[in-house]
């Protein structure tokens, strides 16, 4: 419903026309000024309105009108029209003021919130600017720590360089020193044995002091020699295995002639004649050689005895002597560098003070340690303390062991490495991937492996002098049985073009990396032969998700519906292993199996049973007998489905070729 009013009037505001509501309303007639309707006290705005509208149309202009006992608020659109006026006013409801009082309310309200949105504006923009501040103070700080780092590095790689140049140095001026030294012993030697005439006594005596000094100085520089070799494992340890009872009597033979004191006896105590030790032989005879050359010096009267004993996995040597002991404030600081006690019989045996120390590098370098208790003017007891097996030599042991039983679930890969670090390093790399390190440290060793297993794939070490190893690499890809096994050659000369030439599937030069170890193995081991599994079973969702398991793994799927068609499959095709649903829909799962074994060509196929049903005993006593496996559909799983393929074509003497790679 229109709400409007409508009035033409001249250019005075007089009313020369109004519409039917105006009059009704506002009780305008014509003739009336526009004035007459306003409220009271309102007339000026009108006479404004009229004013205006002379010149231009006016939009908007409210007036207060006179309606009845009330006013009624218009709003008043206005233009000159024909040399007068038209004005029209559409009615503004009096609840347009409270609405408009509510919104200013909900406007103040908002403009309030806004306030406060800016307000925490603000505050995420001064905490933004702080964060980023600390952010930068934290960067600041880890760029500190980490020019703390490589300074520390560069700290540490200088220590490194300096110990080196020191053994370096050690060594060079050593050998610097023996020449001369054994041209002066040499020299002296002949003046004493008079080979050019006769000395007077006199000049014999200072020769002699020459010579005595030389010795000296030799021992010292051979001493020097041992101690840098000692300290840095120079030369790498040669472990093996060997009895007590031989190092005893080797030691006896060599310290026999020293204990050259008839009031000191020098005695072996028996050792087991069974007991074995794995370690470095040499290096634990110089330790004790040491001891027991030490104890004769400062031992007047009485006995050097030499024990062992084994205790724990460790063996303890025990160098007891009656000698004239050490202060317990020396006892430690006699294994220091030139470390001596001061006495009248420790002038008479001056040694270089470096023996001790050496020895205890020695028996660090064993795994062990030397200790001392002793008491002065009642003797010294030196214990030596090494692990009977040396750690290197159990860790091999260990992955010998572990690689004796072969993982179903890994697949096998043959090292050839004559280096233990180096082999450990395979395994660490290895360990928790879908590969199983066999260890092989001499090409008979990998031979043998060979003749146990059929590795996915095989990693040859190269050493520098690798003929046997070259050798074994034409071998193996000369070989009809062997030649389809990856060969990953590793050197540290590059050798590429020969190890190429003898068939080596790829090349590689040192250091490894771990990862690209990885991943290079499962592209090689992908490679090898690959196995055909027949799976018989008429439920086509049985057979997706047996197929799903098997999907990364080296397998050729094929497929039968029912029993006869397997059978048939199972002649034609010749698959490595089957998998047989218990419940078929034309024949029972006996009768396939009957088949299977009745035919010369199907005898040998190992065949897994894979049912759904619960089997009573009798079922399942025979299928032992016959089957390879059982498994459950309900508990399947690839781990699961993987471990008894394997196992069924190990059994079945199949040499499983599968590399599996764990998620
Ligand atoms: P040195 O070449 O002087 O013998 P070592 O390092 O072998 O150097 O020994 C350090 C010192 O420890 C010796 O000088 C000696 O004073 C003391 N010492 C070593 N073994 C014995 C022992 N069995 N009895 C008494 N003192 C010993």
């Amino acid at each position: 419903m229109s709400r409007e009013v409508a009035f033409a009037c001249d250019l005075d505001g007089r009313i020369g026309w109004c519409c039917s509501r105006a009059a009704a309303r506002l009780g305008a007639r014509e003739g009336m000024h526009l004035r007459e309707l306003a409220a009271p006290g309102t007339a000026g705005k009108v006479d404004a309105l009229v004013a205006r509208a002379r010149q231009q149309s006016v939009d908007d202009w409210e007036l207060g009108l006179v309606s009845g006992d009330a006013i009624v608020t218009y709003s008043f659109r206005a233009l000159p029209h024909e040399g007068g006026l038209v004005l029209v006013g559409a009615h503004v409801p009096s609840a347009y003021g409270r609405a408009f009082a509510q919104v200013s309310e909900h406007i103040h309200e908002i403009s309030e919130l806004h306030r406060q949105a800016v307000r925490d504006q603000d505050e995420l923009t001064r905490r933004a600017v702080e964060l980023s501040r600390t952010n930068a103070e934290l960067a600041d700080s880890n760029r500190g720590v980490m020019a703390l780092y490589v300074q520390l590095d560069e700290q540490a790689k200088t220590l490194r360089r300096n110990a080196d140049t020191k053994t370096r140095l050690v060594g060079n001026i050593s050998h610097e020193f023996r020449t001369p030294l054994n041209s002066i012993l040499g020299l002296t030697r002949l003046l004493l044995d008079h080979t050019d005439g006769t000395l007077t006594e006199e000049q014999e005596r200072q020769i002699r002091f020459i010579r005595n000094s030389a010795d000296s100085l030799s021992q010292l520089v051979n001493d020097m020699l041992d101690l840098s070799r000692a300290e840095h494992g120079a030369g790498g340890l040669r472990i093996a295995r060997f009895r007590l009872e031989d190092l005893f009597s080797a030691l006896r033979g060599t310290l026999r002639p020293i204990a050259t004191n008839p009031d000191v006896e020098l005695v072996f105590d028996a050792v087991d004649g069974s007991l074995e030790l794995e370690t470095d032989e040499s290096r634990l005879a110089q330790i004790l050689r040491n001891l027991v050359s030490n104890a004769l010096k400062f031992t007047e009267r009485g006995h050097v005895r030499v024990s062992a004993a084994t205790r724990d996995g460790e063996i303890v040597f025990e160098v007891e002597d009656t000698g004239i002991g050490i202060p317990r404030d020396e006892q430690e600081r006699i294994f220091e560098e030139f470390a001596q006690v001061d006495g009248p019989l420790q002038r008479k045996h001056r040694g270089t003070g470096l023996g001790l120390c050496i020895a205890r590098r020695l028996a660090e370098l064993l795994g062990g340690d030397i200790r001392v208790e002793s008491e002065v003017g009642r003797g010294s007891t030196f214990r030596v303390l090494i692990p009977s097996v040396h750690e290197e030599a159990r860790a091999m042991h260990q992955l010998e062991e572990r690689s004796r039983d072969i993982d179903p679930m890994r697949a096998p890969i043959l090292v050839v490495e004559d280096d233990r670090k180096s082999l450990f390093l395979y395994e660490k790399y290895l360990a928790g991937s879908g590969f199983q390190v066999l260890p092989a440290r001499t090409i008979d060793e990998a031979r043998a492996q060979l003749r146990r297993v059929r590795p996915a794939a095989v990693v040859l070490d190269v050493m520098l002098d690798g003929e046997t190893s070259w050798q074994f690499l034409a071998d193996m890809k000369s070989h009809e049985e062997t030649r389809d096994i990856p060969i990953l050659v590793v050197t540290v000369t590059n050798r590429e073009q020969h190890a190429r030439a003898l068939g080596a599937d790829e090349f590689w030069l040192k250091p490894l990396d771990k990862s690209a170890l990885l991943r290079k193995l499962s592209q090689l081991a992908r490679r090898g032969p690959v196995q055909k599994i027949l799976i018989i079973d008429d439920d086509e969702v049985a057979r997706y998700v047996l197929r799903r398991h098997l999907a990364d793994t080296h397998h050729d799927v094929l497929e039968a519906r029912s029993g006869h068609e397997g059978v048939t499959l199972a002649r034609t095709s010749l698959p490595d292993l089957i998998f047989l649903d218990f419940v078929l829909p034309d024949i029972p799962a006996f009768d396939v199996l009957d088949e299977l074994k009745h035919d010369a060509r199907t005898r040998h196929i190992p065949v897994i049973v894979h049912t759904g049903k619960s089997l009573d005993d009798e079922e399942r006593k025979r299928l032992e007998a016959e089957a390879a496996a059982i498994l459950h559909k309900q508990n399947l799983s690839r781990e699961l489905a993987i471990g008894r393929i394997r196992e069924a074509l190990l059994n079945a003497g199949v040499r499983p070729s599968v590399g599996v790679e764990r998620q």
